[in-house]
């Protein structure tokens, strides 16, 4: 296993040391604590938006959403909120991959309309 850093003085220290050997800082189990609060809620929200209101919130959801959970991940971010920051971040997909389905469809009928007035 690796090690951890001391969350005191920043150094190396052993994964089951209880107290830091360089500076005697106690060491909690968690290695790190969760000094950023989660933003599921924004993410769920702006995932909504994209989805009823306009594909670029969802776009918005979709990026948030990824980076929120690359630093759940990497412990850096609370937990608990990775339902909803995940819930809102597949609206987001959703919501993008709608409007992008319209966009095909949209120039589809488009081309098809051109061929059938050329056509006649
Ligand atoms: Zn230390």
């Amino acid at each position: 296993m690796s090690q951890v850093q001391c969350g005191s003085c920043g150094r190396q220290v052993p994964p089951d040391a209880t107290q830091c050997p360089y500076c005697g800082a106690a060491q909690s189990a968690t290695p790190q604590s969760y000094a950023v609060p989660h933003r599921g809620v924004t993410v769920l929200v702006l995932g909504i938006l994209g989805l009823v209101v306009c594909f670029a919130f969802g776009i918005a959801a979709w990026i948030m959403g990824n980076r929120d959970l690359s630093e759940m991940d990497a412990g850096r971010m609370d937990r608990s909120g990775s339902g909803m920051t995940q819930g809102g971040r597949i609206c987001g997909m959703v919501s993008v991959g709608l409007a992008v389905l319209g966009l095909v469809v949209g120039i589809i009928l488009m081309a098809l309309g051109m061929v059938l007035q050329t056509g006649s």
